[in-house]
C-alpha cells in the first residue's frame, strides 16, 4: 500500500490561482501552473508538468475563457489528470490552501471545516481583497475532493507571536479592539521558511540564531526573528505598512490620508488606490519593476535615482530598528525577487553599516544563482545572506505535517 504523500497547494488571488502538486515523500515538485485573468478577457491557463510523460516538454498554454475560480479549478484538475496526477489519486493527501488574514485566531495552520471556513469568511473586512478569494478556492477544492484534509496556512501566522506592546498600536484602547486595529503581518510562510534556511546555511539550530528576514518582491516585509519565533514585522493592520514596495507607500505620517480627504477631496476608496496601487517606486518613478528602476538609474534617471534611494533607505532604517530590536544579529538575509536578484540593492543597503556588524564580500554579492549562499567576508560579525524564498514548499510541508502527525 502507498502512502498519500502529494500536497496540491492553491494559491487563490482575486482574479488568479497559482498551484503546485509536490511529493512531500521528497519535497519535490510534480507540477505548477498559474491560471490568471479569471473572468476577464484573455484569461488563460499555463500549466507545467515536472514528472511523468509530460515532463521535459515545456509550459502548457490553454488560453480560453474561465469565468470564475471552480471553471479555473476544474480545468486544473484535467490538466494534471492528463499528466496522470489527477486530484483523483489516492496519492493525494491534502490541499495546502494559502490564506492571507488570520486575524488573531489563527495562530497555526488549520484543518477546514464548516467552522473555520465560517472565521476565515470573518476576516475579510481585514483583507477585502485576498480572504474573499481564498474562500472560493477552499469551496472549490472542497467540492473536488470532500474526503481529503483541506489545510488552510495563513500568510499572518508566524507573526503571531510578536509580543502585545510591538503589535499594538498606540491608539486609544477600546477603538483598536472594536475594530481589530493591530498590527498582524504578511509573507509569514517566507520570513518563517527563510528564517530556518539561514540558520541552516549558517549550520546552527535555528534556536540560536537571530536574523533579519528581508522579503521583497512586489510586496516587501522586513522581520526581525529571534531563535526562529517572529519579533517583530514591518508589514501591519494591512500590507501596507512598511518598506518603499513595488506600487505601496509603506510607511508615512497618518495624516497624510487626513491631508488628502480634507484639502485634496479624495474618497477613501480614491485614498486606497494611491497609496496600494499608485506609490512606492511606481509612484517615485513611474515604474513599480525593479529591474526598470535599476536600469533607468543606470542611464542616469533622476526620478529613477530618487526611487532607487528612497527605497534603500528604508531598508537600512528597517536593519538599524531590527538590529536594535534584537540586540545581537547573526544573519540579514534577503529573498524574493528583488532580494535574490538585485546585487545593487543589497549593496547599497548593507553599504555603511559597518559599525553594525554588517559588510558585504562584493565579488560573491554579484554572483548570480538560485541557491542558499552567504555574500559577507568571513570576518563579518553579522551574516549576510541571499536565500531563495519558497513558499508553496513551505505551505505544503505545513500541511502535510498537520495531517499526518
Ligand atoms: P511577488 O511579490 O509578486 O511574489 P516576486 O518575489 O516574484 O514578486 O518579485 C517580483 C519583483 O522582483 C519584480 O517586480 C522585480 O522588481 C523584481 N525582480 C525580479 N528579477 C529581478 C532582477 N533580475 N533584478 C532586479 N529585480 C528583479
Amino acid at each position: 500500500m502507498t502512502t498519500a504523500s502529494r500536497v496540491l497547494v492553491l494559491n487563490s488571488g482575486s482574479s488568479s490561482v497559482k498551484y503546485q502538486l509536490l511529493d512531500m515523500a521528497d519535497s519535490t515538485r510534480l507540477a505548477v501552473g498559474l491560471v490568471e485573468r479569471i473572468g476577464e478577457e484573455g484569461s488563460r491557463l499555463v500549466h507545467e508538468p515536472l514528472t511523468g510523460p509530460g515532463a521535459g516538454g515545456g509550459k502548457r498554454e490553454r488560453p480560453g475563457a474561465i469565468a470564475d475560480h471552480a471553471t479555473a479549478l476544474r480545468a486544473v484538475a484535467a490538466e494534471l489528470a492528463a499528466d496522470g496526477l489527477g486530484l483523483d489519486s489516492p496519492e493525494l493527501a491534502a490541499v495546502g490552501h494559502r490564506v492571507v488574514h488570520g486575524g488573531t485566531r489563527f495562530t497555526q495552520p488549520a484543518v477546514i471545516d464548516d467552522e473555520v471556513l465560517a472565521e476565515i469568511r470573518n476576516l475579510i473586512p481585514l483583507a477585502p481583497l485576498h480572504n474573499p478569494a481564498n474562500v472560493t478556492g477552499i469551496e472549490v477544492a472542497r467540492s473536488l475532493r470532500p474526503d481529503i484534509p483541506q489545510v488552510a496556512v495563513f500568510d499572518t501566522a508566524f507573526h503571531s507571536t510578536m509580543p502585545e506592546h510591538v503589535a499594538r498600536y498606540a491608539i486609544d484602547a477600546a477603538t483598536a479592539e472594536k475594530y481589530a486595529i493591530r498590527r498582524y503581518g504578511f509573507h509569514g510562510t517566507s520570513h518563517a521558511y527563510v528564517s530556518r534556511a539561514t540558520a541552516a546555511l549558517l549550520g546552527r539550530p535555528v534556536e540560536d540564531v537571530n536574523v533579519i528576514v528581508l522579503h521583497l518582491g512586489n510586496g516587501a516585509s522586513a522581520s526581525a526573528v529571534r531563535g526562529g519565533v517572529c519579533e517583530e514585522t514591518s508589514m501591519g493592520l494591512t500590507p501596507l505598512e512598511g518598506l518603499v514596495m513595488g506600487t505601496r507607500s509603506g510607511d508615512l505620517d497618518p495624516a497624510v490620508v487626513l491631508h488628502l480627504a480634507r484639502v485634496g477631496g479624495f474618497s477613501v476608496d480614491e485614498i486606497d488606490s494611491l497609496l496600494n496601487k499608485k506609490s512606492g517606486l511606481l509612484g517615485l518613478c513611474g515604474d513599480n519593476d525593479m529591474r526598470e528602476v535599476l536600469r533607468r538609474a543606470g542611464e542616469g534617471e533622476e526620478s529613477a535615482r530618487l526611487a532607487f534611494a528612497a527605497y534603500v533607505h528604508r531598508l537600512k532604517k528597517y536593519i538599524g530598528a531590527y538590529s536594535a530590536v534584537l540586540g545581537r544579529v547573526d544573519a540579514v538575509a534577503f529573498t524574493a525577487g528583488v532580494g535574490e536578484n538585485a546585487h545593487q540593492v543589497r549593496e547599497a543597503a548593507v553599504d555603511g553599516l559597518a559599525e553594525l556588524g554588517l559588510a558585504l564580500d562584493l565579488e560573491a554579492n554579484a554572483v548570480r544563482s538560485s541557491l542558499p549562499r552567504l555574500v559577507s567576508p568571513d570576518y563579518a560579525r553579522v551574516a549576510v545572506a541571499v536565500v531563495p524564498t519558497d513558499e508553496e514548499l513551505e505551505i505544503a510541508t505545513q500541511a502535510y505535517a498537520l495531517v499526518t502527525r
